[in-house]
């Protein structure tokens, strides 16, 4: 399962879902109680480990010790993700991170993953469920690592705008590993042209602030960011992307564990390229059901042939260079560069 697709948006920001499609039990027990008495960051850890990502310190505790999968795996799982992540955004967003891996017995996989912002003394905090009997090519096809990271990129948000950090981890997540090297073009817009339309608004619904369904919210989010970065690269002749918009929010201190409205992360991401493109697509769909001609968008981009199979590429098509561009690995600055 690409992603979490249980139908119910549960009552926590930035719960992004189950990947035991049919285990919900395993993990449920857990939700409660981070609902309950005992929040997740103060949750009992066996050990601990501190990775670095450039200037960043990451903490990494386990619930249990003694059990697969083996350490050493499960932290170079965090790397890679941390590393994608400094790529996507030239530096890791927050100076420090603390995830809690609580490993599940007898389970396969990558469980529900939950990023707060401001909690236990740590500017982001992710919680994360690895079943005992993940392997390492399980943790090598993950996505949820990656995507709890880049919540740590944008200031927490109303539960309207939910749409928005959902949206961005989806739409970024696989960019950013592509940029890092950890999975090919071809790949990502497969999946993207498969996935993008469950982000379509369907019958009642009223705009991104007002519909808060999981398709609305993951798929139509990200729907948003896709159409955004197009946006701005035409509209800069392919200078500026959502990237540089994105790079320019963190600079300016934009991160999880702020509250920022909506509007201001986007304007300052708008200042950064120059273009009112954020804003003016914000107030496109906020309260209004705009359909994404993604079938449109697929043959400007040059991304063809997707019956089933993988995606090929049309470099004649009128924006092949945005396509190429969106997965370019940027320079390594440490500025947004604006
Ligand atoms: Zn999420």
């Amino acid at each position: 399962m690409k992603r979490p697709n249980n139908g119910v948006l549960v009552d926590r920001r930035d719960f992004c879902g189950l990947l035991f499609a049919s285990t919900v039990a395993s993990v449920l027990p857990l939700r409660i109680v981070a609902q309950g008495r005992t929040p997740p960051w103060r949750l009992p850890v066996a050990s601990s480990r501190t990775i670095r990502a450039d200037d960043t310190l990451i903490q990494i505790d386990f619930s249990e010790d003694g059990v697969d999968p083996p350490k050493n795996l499960l932290l170079q799982w965090i790397e890679r993700a941390a590393q994608a992540v400094s790529v996507y955004y030239g530096q890791f967003p927050v100076l420090r991170e603390r995830i809690l891996v609580v490993l599940v017995p007898g389970r396969r996989g990558i469980g529900g993953g939950t990023t707060w912002g401001g909690v236990g003394g740590f500017p982001a905090f992710t919680r994360i469920h690895v079943g005992q009997q993940t392997t390492q090519q399980d943790l090598d096809g993950d996505w949820m690592m990656t995507h709890e990271m880049v919540h740590t990129a944008f200031p927490s948000q109303q539960d309207e705008h939910h749409w928005m950090e959902e949206g961005l981890a989806t739409y970024a997540e696989p960019i950013a590993r592509v940029q890092a090297g950890f999975l090919t073009p071809t790949k990502i817009w497969t999946d993207m042209v498969r996935d993008m339309p469950q982000g379509d608004p369907r019958s009642g619904d009223q705009g991104l602030d007002q519909t808060h369904t999981w398709g609305r919210t993951y798929w139509g989010g990200a729907q948003f960011c896709l159409l955004a970065d197009i946006n701005i690269r035409k509209a800069t002749q392919n200078r500026k992307g959502l990237q540089d918009a994105l790079r320019a929010i963190v600079y300016a201190g934009g991160t999880i564990d702020t509250q920022w409205p909506l509007t201001k992360a986007l304007q300052i991401g708008d200042t950064a390229t120059g273009t009112t493109v954020l804003t003016d697509l914000y107030n496109a769909m906020r309260d209004t059901p705009k359909t994404v001609d993604l079938t449109g968008l697929w043959k400007d981009l040059g991304i063809e042939g997707h019956e089933g199979g993988e995606v090929s590429f049309n470099d004649a098509a009128p924006f092949a260079s945005i396509r190429k561009a969106i997965t370019q690995a940027p320079e390594a600055a440490k500025s947004p560069g604006y």
